[in-house]
């Protein structure tokens, strides 16, 4: 006989509610246990959040995201990385994908296994490798020792060592064998994303051409836009079928060249991510970033050696706010590109990314400022907002 369960109606009232349909102003979400139930029926309040400025957004979904809380998701233990987990969704993250570094294939396989019990147990997304397969002219905070081409039975290798979790793969396209790469990981249903790259514009197409439907952190760690060379960038930003990350910290992108990628892509084409390192959410000071020393001032992470820009410690929250208050991006093109369009990109859409019935109760309560007073995940609040609750 089934267990029996009593599960809780919450019914969250008052509040600006953001729906793929638009914004409703006193709007209402009904969860039950850890679904959303429904996102307009007029039932009794049980949580009433009126007169408050409060927003309510779908949970947000990171899916390149190396740690946080002062602990790693590339070379973590388990514990670790639910600290970094923790962090993040105290920020808004209810969905995250673990992002490792380059690191031997040994260290890469021993990791992969690591994350992929705790995607199992539903505590992360998946897995998303970022190296070794990159260019040594676009390594950014990669160790060069330790990059290597992207052969097919070495990415494939990968990939099964992540037991079903690996969802992403960054390549060099350019390199022997990326093209091969992008065309086997389209195969196997795991994102080819072109990232770390030293392509041109033709070399660019042909890898979107072979599958390759991800920019990774567009603009960083790839030549820049030339007017006579448009290089990957105009590639990647003019194809539909890619989808192009975007780092909102204001490090990373000046917020005009944000501003200019995201209206030249349009809204459903954008994936806000953090690319966060251990300092998310935690502070300055020494860090490790894989088998490199990192250090965070002032929130810029630098590597120790040579000063590239070694991931971020920016948070989901952060980079919403920037894009409503700073860039002047709808709030609904805004939930678009840091919730809809990451959970389409990892199939989770009937599931997670928006505020509808039947999907997890995975949702943002967010104040006037934008600031996150509540976090509920599949039902629980992380963050309970204070008040009349
Ligand atoms: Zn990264």
């Amino acid at each position: 006989m089934a267990p029996v369960t009593t599960t809780q109606r919450t019914v969250l009232a008052g509040a600006r509610v953001v729906l793929p349909s638009g914004v409703v102003e006193n709007g209402r979400i009904t969860v039950d246990g850890t679904r959303i139930a429904a996102n307009e029926q007029a039932e009794q309040a049980t949580h009433d959040l009126a007169g408050r400025g409060y927003t309510l957004v779908p949970g947000f979904v990171d899916i390149h995201n190396h740690g946080g809380g002062g602990a790693s998701f590339t070379s973590g233990t388990a514990e670790d990385v639910l600290t970094g987990v923790r962090t993040h969704r105290e920020h808004g993250t209810t969905t995250v994908v673990a992002s490792t570094v380059t690191e031997s294939l040994d260290a890469l396989g021993r990791q992969a296994a690591l994350l992929s019990e705790l995607v199992e147990q539903g505590d992360l997304a998946g897995i998303h490798y970022e190296g070794p397969f990159i260019s040594p002219c676009r390594k950014g905070a990669h160790d060069e020792t330790l990059l290597r081409d992207p052969d097919p039975a070495t990415v494939r290798k990968l990939v099964e060592a992540g037991r079903g979790a690996a969802k992403m793969v960054t390549l060099a396209t350019e390199l022997p064998g990326g093209i091969e790469s992008v065309r086997l990981l389209a195969d196997l249903g795991v994102i080819a994303a072109i990232g770390h790259t030293d392509a041109g514009y033709e070399q660019t197409a042909a890898a979107i051409d072979a599958g390759a439907t991800v920019a990774t952190h567009l603009f960083n760690a790839m030549p820049p836009l030339q007017h006579r060379e448009p290089g990957p960038i105009a590639a990647l930003l003019e194809d539909e079928r890619i989808t192009v990350e975007l780092i909102n910290d204001g490090t990373h992108l000046h917020p005009s060249v944000l501003e200019l990628a995201f209206g030249s892509a349009g809204a459903d084409r954008v994936a806000f991510i953090t690319d966060a390192m251990d300092a998310a959410g935690f502070g300055d000071g020494m860090y490790d970033l894989g088998p490199l020393k990192v250090e965070v001032l002032q929130g810029v992470a630098r590597l120790v050696e040579g000063g590239s820009i070694a991931g971020s410690t920016l948070t989901l929250d952060t980079a919403f706010r920037r894009a409503v208050t700073l860039d002047g991006i709808s709030l609904t093109d805004t939930v678009q590109a840091i919730s809809a369009n990451p959970a389409r990109l990892l199939g989770m859409s009937d599931r997670i990314g928006s505020l509808e019935p039947g999907k997890d109760a995975d949702l943002v309560v967010l104040d006037e400022e934008y600031a996150v007073v509540g976090v509920m995940r599949r039902g629980a609040w992380v963050v309970r907002p204070e008040g009349r609750l």
